[in-house]
């Protein structure tokens, strides 16, 4: 057989275990359908964060006179914006192809569909090829749920894809959804100057944060001009003169949302499309295809990573998991541990969190402690002029910790310190220990963890009793 692996899907599960595979010495031929680099490069993680990088000078010359420095007026040219996102997608994804060259893998486009375990059938550019290979690697990722409400397909309700490349900026926007996509495009066209209504079913934004964090954030977009209804549900829309309507229940009874654009955020589910996974009986529902620790499906040989298992749909877990299953097909046995995984948000300011949140240890039942440091006693956050937010530490009783959420600056990057300590199983000790340079943003993390011992030094120590 000419192959060791087949991966269907070029996105981060399915480049990297692509990688990974040639690597390990690995025959490898990748299948794409569309763009390589997926949905994250392309309608996801990258183009989001060109644009967000837009947002956040917008957002900085609102506030530039802080700096001592007044700029008269500026202006927004939308075409340089969508310029400047696609130049980078395009740079990745030529550092992709030629990541692909390097490591001899061979690239071909068009759908895949599997023929049985070791034949997969690819249709594209008007012809058909079959392709063997010992194993296959399924990581066609994930598409958007399309929620049941009424007028939900009307002509110019936007999905986060067309969204990406608008062409004007939105007097007004509803955004059906408050989960990351939801609240990233909230605060992103809010900067840039669009009015933003955001409804979600759930009884907060970010369902899946730790609420002290969602709470604070939820309050500060509000203070920025984002409406929020929580607990809300859309029923129908409808579109008059151009304008629509959306129509939704909550706890202040009906209202309606007349706005110029409705993006609709609702969440994203497994995509399998013409993969007839039927044909080879593999095992999956609406949730995802179903696989073990090794990422192996109930046919020996076929395998399937990152969001079409429905499993924590980001881009660093289907890297993770395309690694562990090549690894496993060439005989290293690996598994990532799920617990762990960072999850970031690109608001303003940011929010990154790990490990468990306070309502998950309460409900787990064991013996918590946790605390809280505010940015606002941080010298190079107020030098920065960011000094809005928190950071917040879980431990356990063997002083272990195990959760970290953050809302402030550079959140998504000063997560990693609370990802390695959860990894590591990492105790309060071990970062009182390690000196953190001074003036940076990290001396809140080292702080927080000092707090845990009653020991923070630039927090005012909390009353003792008796
Ligand atoms: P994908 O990236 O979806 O790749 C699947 C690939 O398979 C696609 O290229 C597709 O064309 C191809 N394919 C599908 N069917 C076939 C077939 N039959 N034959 C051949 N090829 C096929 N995650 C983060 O971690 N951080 C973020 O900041 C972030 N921001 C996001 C913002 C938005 C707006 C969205 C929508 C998502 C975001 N995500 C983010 C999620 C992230 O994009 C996904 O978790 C990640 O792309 C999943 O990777 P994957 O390899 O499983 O699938």
């Amino acid at each position: 057989m000419k192959n060791d692996i087949v991966v269907l899907g070029g996105g981060p599960g399915g480049y990297h275990a692509a990688i990974r595979g040639a690597q390990l010495g690995a025959k490898v031929t990748l299948v794409e359908k569309e763009k390589m680099g997926g949905t994250c490069l392309n309608w996801g993680c990258i183009p989001t964060k060109a644009l967000y990088k837009s947002a956040e000078i917008i957002h900085t010359l609102k506030h530039i006179d802080e700096y001592g420095i007044s700029v008269d007026d500026y202006s927004v040219d939308v075409s340089k914006i969508q310029e400047r996102k696609q130049n980078i997608i395009k740079q990745l994804e030529a550092g992709i192809k030629s990541l692909m060259k390097a490591n001899k893998i061979e690239v071909v486009y068009g759908a895949g569909q599997l023929k049985d375990k070791n034949t997969v059938l690819v249709k594209g550019d008007g012809k058909e090829q079959e392709i063997e290979g010992k194993n296959i690697i399924i990581a066609t990722g994930s598409k958007v749920l399309i929620p049941p409400i009424a007028g939900v397909d009307t002509e110019g309700i936007l999905k986060s894809k067309e969204l990406l490349n608008f062409k004007a900026i939105p007097k007004c926007m509803t955004v059906i959804g408050g989960g990351v996509v939801g609240i990233e495009f909230a605060s992103i066209f809010n900067a840039l100057g669009s009015k933003v209504t955001v409804i979600t079913l759930f009884p907060t934004i970010l369902e899946r944060m730790d609420t002290d964090i969602t709470k604070r954030l939820a309050a500060s977009l509000k203070k920025k001009g984002i409406a929020i209804h929580t607990g809300t549900s859309a029923e129908k829309i409808e579109k008059k003169d151009g304008r629509f309507a959306v129509f939704a229940k909550g706890k202040k009874g009906e209202i309606v949302l007349e706005s110029e654009q409705v993006l609709l955020a609702a969440g994203r589910k497994p995509s399998f499309d013409g993969l007839s996974l039927e044909n080879i009986g593999i095992e999956y529902d609406e949730q995802g295809i179903k696989v073990n620790h090794q990422y192996e499906t109930n046919v020996a040989g076929v395998y399937a990573i990152g969001d079409v298992t429905g499993k924590t749909m980001l881009a660093h877990t289907a890297s993770h998991h395309g690694i562990t299953a090549a690894e496993n097909i060439m005989g290293v046995k690996s598994k990532i541990d799920h617990d762990i995984v960072p999850n970031c948000v690109f608001t303003f300011p940011e929010l990154a969190g790990v490990g468990l949140t306070e309502q998950e240890a309460k409900d787990s039942n064991i013996h918590y402690n946790t605390s809280k440091f505010m940015f606002g006693a941080n010298g190079k956050a107020l030098t920065l002029g960011e000094a809005e937010g928190l950071v917040k530490i879980i431990s356990d009783d063997k002083d272990e910790i195990i959760g970290v959420h953050i809302m402030g600056p550079h959140a998504s990057d000063l997560i990693h310190e609370g990802t390695l300590a959860i990894s590591a199983k990492l105790k309060v000790e071990d970062i009182a220990n390690t000196i953190h340079a001074h003036p940076t943003l990290s001396e809140t993390f080292a702080e927080t963890v000092l707090g845990l011992k009653g020991e923070a030094i630039h927090a005012v120590p909390s009353r003792k009793k008796g």
